[in-house]
């Protein structure tokens, strides 16, 4: 009965470092955010120690009361926050979602259309080293050169010549709302079942300030841990027509056992995602993210070659396009990690760098509303990373530094905790 601290003194420590660094930094990384401390409660609970492979009222194994509770109110949440008929709450993660809705939809062979890789598309939607890429044939859409929006008119001509069996909404790097209405009548044109991956934006629809995939689509997948800020884990919704398909496709499809304290975690999460609280969070995170790309369209910034894609945003991120700057994105993620805001380098359209150098950035405001930050600390924050992208290797970091101190100190995170 050893606490962590006595048992493994190696593992407290990075506990505690990473801590110190969540506290002492700005996280701006667009899938990440701060679970609140009842999701942490629940999921570092003793639900960990328990097997319930099966479904609530129907497990392969005894003892399955409370924990039927626990899955039984996630999905009930779930279902009602985003008006969905049915909810499959066992994914371990977005990707695991992912597989077991596509196993659910279409088999090996056939054919996917989903927005590429390298226009802000996911792995999951059909890279050729993921399951989704190796499983099924490929086709992906991509953003228009002058604009770096999806045209929906090219993307329906497409689905036409392609006749592919599922259409993907759905991003990890894209600034804009998805016409979901124009996806459903092309899947429906073609043929198509539509799937939507709100993975990033799901904390928003949550909120009703982002319009909702869920009428429209076949099947949705999310994760639970970006902008719906719960435990690192996945979720499906689709109409209840597919109730059957997809629950054996999870489980014993693509998973054993669930992970309970997982489950339970994420039933807190989504409790929480319809209270005003969190709507008046995801209304920061917005603001947030329009204060920064407002910033960097300014004039001294354009200047240096840096600029915003889309020319905005309508979501929580913003993604900088850094071709014309002396930065590249390797240069321009260390800069900002040098004086305390973590974000990542991201791959533009048509980006004429490799992955893993990339020629822009993708800056999330989710972790930092979480926090408590509003406008006039998110006017700090893009005065602070225009003032570095714009002076790049000349940058006065411990000038930069000390205003992203000020501004962490002045939002402290967990409070109450000495160590986690
Ligand atoms: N789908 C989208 C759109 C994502 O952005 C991500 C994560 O980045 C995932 C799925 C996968 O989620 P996970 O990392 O939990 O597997």
């Amino acid at each position: 009965n050893q606490s962590l601290a006595e048992l493994d003194p190696e593992i407290a420590a990075v506990l505690s470092q990473e801590l110190g660094r969540q506290r002492g930094t700005l996280e701006m990384i667009a899938s990440e955010n701060f679970a609140p401390r009842a999701v942490m409660e629940a999921q570092g609970s003793v639900l960990t120690n328990k097997y319930a492979e099966g479904y609530p009222g129907r497990r392969y194994y005894g003892g399955c009361e409370y924990v039927d509770i626990a899955e039984q109110l996630a999905i009930d949440r779930v279902k009602a926050l985003f008006g969905a008929e049915y909810a499959n709450v066992q994914p371990h993660s977005g990707a695991q979602a992912n597989a077991a809705a596509l196993s659910a939809m279409i088999t090996p062979g056939d054919k996917i259309l989903g927005l590429s890789l390298a226009h802000g598309g996911h792995l999951t939607h059909g890279m050729k080293l993921n399951f989704s890429g190796k499983l099924y044939k490929v086709a992906a859409y991509q953003v228009e050169p002058d604009n770096f929006r999806v045209d929906m008119d090219k993307l329906r001509e497409q689905a036409i010549a392609e006749k592919p069996q599922v259409i993907i909404a759905g991003w990890s790097a894209y600034p804009r709302h998805l016409d979901f209405a124009a996806f459903r009548s092309i899947a429906d044109e073609v043929g198509a079942l539509l799937w939507t991956d709100m993975a990033h934006f799901a904390g928003l629809v949550a909120a009703d300030l982002h319009p909702s995939p869920v009428p429209y689509s076949d099947v949705v997948t999310s994760t639970v841990h970006k902008t719906l800020a719960g435990p690192r884990s996945g979720v499906i919704l689709a109409k209840q027509e597919w109730a059957k398909k997809i629950n054996s496709n999870v489980f014993p499809g693509q998973q054993g056992g669930p992970l309970m304290h997982v489950i339970a975690a994420k039933a807190v999460a989504f409790k929480i995602a319809g209270t005003e609280e969190f709507k008046e969070r995801q209304e920061r995170v917005l603001e947030g993210a329009k204060i920064i790309a407002d910033r960097l369209n300014q004039s001294d910034v354009a200047e240096a070659g840096v600029s915003v894609l889309t020319g905005g945003t309508d979501v929580h991120l913003v993604l900088v396009d850094l071709r014309n700057s002396q930065l590249d994105g390797q240069q321009a993620e260390d800069l900002l990690h040098s004086v305390g805001i973590t974000v990542n380098r991201n791959a533009v359209p048509f980006d004429p760098r490799p992955p893993m150098v990339t020629s822009g950035l993708r800056i999330g405001t989710p972790a930092l509303a979480t926090r408590g930050f509003g406008a006039e600390e998110f006017t700090e924050v893009a005065e602070i990373i225009a003032t570095a992208l714009k002076a790049g290797s000349a940058t006065d970091v411990d000038a930069l530094q000390s205003r992203v101190d000020k501004l962490a100190a002045d939002f402290p995170l967990y409070p109450q905790h000495e160590q986690w």
